[in-house]
């Protein structure tokens, strides 16, 4: 059966649905960025609150700021903003129907239905997944990009803008003029201190915009910082099929999910909050130790596995983790150069941590794409592994696991591995990159070279050498006899 509010009284015996109200709430999350994990994730742990007595008030309206949301659009719009989620482990697949989702708008089509809904009083969260390239930070040094063509537009046109900052800050500029309070902007993206970078960047374009307005939110607006951890690989047409095949449900959209999940949230939000605790949530005074180990580790990890996996002709996480070099070259970054550099984490055994994370990772049933893991590297790899390098440099530690993640990029940027089979770059910055990465070859000097993204490390000699060294050895003996090297190296 085709999935829509009709369907949600005939849906088959092993297939949950919301099952309750799907009414208008009293009070909003508006969420920007309605993809795979906003729809594994967030919308999930709501999903369950809801399914609790006593928790009717709040819903999510989710938003598409961006022209490649139309078919998120279409596909919600069609099925009445339901969904299914899929989650899979090697003891086989479970379906439910996701109901917390309530209201899609497409910003492109209505911009000012857009602003209006973040400027309604019942509008207490916004809350975001827009990709770690969306907040417009300069890699390099962490300001704000205000030479980017959509600031610079959104500046120009306040009342009709195109990004995220663009439309916070006009919907926040109008709940000022009215007297309201404004509401708690949550970023769910996977940076460092996302709450913090968030109100930093808003407030650097507010800056811009009207400093009175920047002003009122630097003392009445919460941006809490997040930790959110689920494995949600891109939905394809398979996953369409099997949900279709295994579950009878037609579904433009499903989602698929590893059964792991987790969300750790700064508890700060003075326009009221769901009480996400009651559903697995743990809200703390203090999400940096759980953040730096999961962006460190996890995310790291995916960095490392990725590019070397697709150098090596692998298209998933899990046929990579099968391939004992590369399982141990993710083992051993994590044990020998970052785990000296965490601190003790509250109720987390790091070894129990790192040891889920290799079984996650190594999960066949998640079918979760490299492709996926190396996207956006040019924001990625600042954020999960340079740190690392950075820490290491300043207490004279162990870099050369890291960097050969970082030489595995570069030589994955030419666009083709060493069998001349063609790779494919996903990345804002991709035909600059790839530009760099064929002009410097098994020389990494043309792309260290981008300050925006390493900074200073452009000219650390211990991390400039040993890029170059795993390099030189990726390119004349190749990424296998590369890997081996480097592993025997640090054994
Ligand atoms: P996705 O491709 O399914 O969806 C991305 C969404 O972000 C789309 O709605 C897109 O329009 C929007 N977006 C992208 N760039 C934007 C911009 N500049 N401004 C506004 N909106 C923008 O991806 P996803 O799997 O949902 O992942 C999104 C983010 O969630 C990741 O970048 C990461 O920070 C976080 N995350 C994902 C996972 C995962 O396993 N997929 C796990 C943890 C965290």
């Amino acid at each position: 059966i085709a999935l829509n509010k009709a369907a949600l009284d005939h849906l088959p015996g092993h297939v949950p649905g919301p099952g309750y109200e799907r009414s208008a709430p009293a009070r909003s999350i508006v969420h920007i960025g309605v993809g795979g994990f906003f729809r594994s994730h967030q919308a999930l742990y709501l999903d369950d609150l809801l399914r609790l007595p006593g928790h009717a008030e709040w819903g999510y309206c989710g938003v598409g700021l961006l022209p490649i949301d139309a078919a998120m659009r279409d596909a919600m719009l069609a099925q009445d903003c339901l969904y299914t989620l899929v989650e899979r482990s090697a003891q086989g697949d479970t379906a439910r129907v996701v109901g917390a989702l309530l209201e899609f708008l497409y910003a492109p089509d209505d911009p000012q239905a857009v602003l209006e809904k973040l400027a309604d009083p019942g509008t207490r969260i916004v809350s975001l997944t827009i990709t770690e390239g969306g907040y417009y930070v300069n890699q390099g040094d962490g300001s704000f990009d205000a030479g980017h063509p959509d600031i610079v537009h959104d500046l120009a046109h306040p009342h009709a803008p195109r990004c995220c900052f663009g439309y916070l800050a006009e919907a926040l500029a109008r709940r000022r003029e009215r007297g309201l309070a404004p509401f708690t902007v949550m970023s769910c993206d996977n940076l460092q201190s996302n709450g913090d970078i968030t109100r930093a960047m808003l407030l650097a374009f507010t800056q811009l915009r009207d400093p009175a307005l920047s002003a009122w939110l630097a003392g009445h607006c919460a941006f809490p910082n997040s930790m959110v951890d689920r494995i949600t690989p891109a939905t394809t047409g398979e996953h369409r099929q099997l949900v279709r095949d295994q579950f009878g449900l037609i579904d433009a959209w499903p989602v698929m999910a590893e059964p792991f999940k987790s969300w750790v949230i700064e508890d700060h939000f003075p326009g009221g909050r769901p009480a996400w605790e009651l559903v697995g949530a743990h809200m703390t005074d203090d999400v940096l130790p759980y953040e730096k180990m999961k962006l460190r580790l996890l995310n790291a990890g995916h960095q490392s596995l990725c590019y070397i996996g697709m150098l090596l002709g692998y298209e998933y996480a899990h046929e990579a983790m099968a391939d004992a070099d590369i399982r141990q070259l993710f083992a051993s970054m994590m044990d020998i150069e970052v785990t000296p550099l965490l601190p003790a984490v509250d109720g987390i055994d790091l070894t129990d941590y790192k040891r889920t994370l290799i079984e996650r990772f190594a999960n066949p049933a998640i079918g979760d794409q490299l492709l996926r893991i190396g996207t956006d590297g040019s924001a990625r790899m600042p954020k999960f592994v340079l740190p690392s390098v950075r820490d290491q440099l300043e207490r004279g530690g162990p870099i050369a696991l890291l960097s050969f993640t970082v030489a595995c990029w570069f030589r994955y940027l030419s666009g083709s591995d060493d069998q001349g089979r063609p790779l494919t770059l996903i990345d804002p910055l991709s035909a600059q990159l790839r530009e760099l990465a064929l002009r410097g070859g098994a020389n990494p000097g043309a792309l260290l070279s981008l300050r925006e993204l390493f900074g200073e490390l452009s000219e650390a000699p211990r991390f400039v050498d040993a890029v170059a060294d795993a390099l030189a050895r990726l390119y004349q003996d190749g990424a296998r006899a590369a890997l081996a090297h480097l592993l025997a190296s640090v054994k």
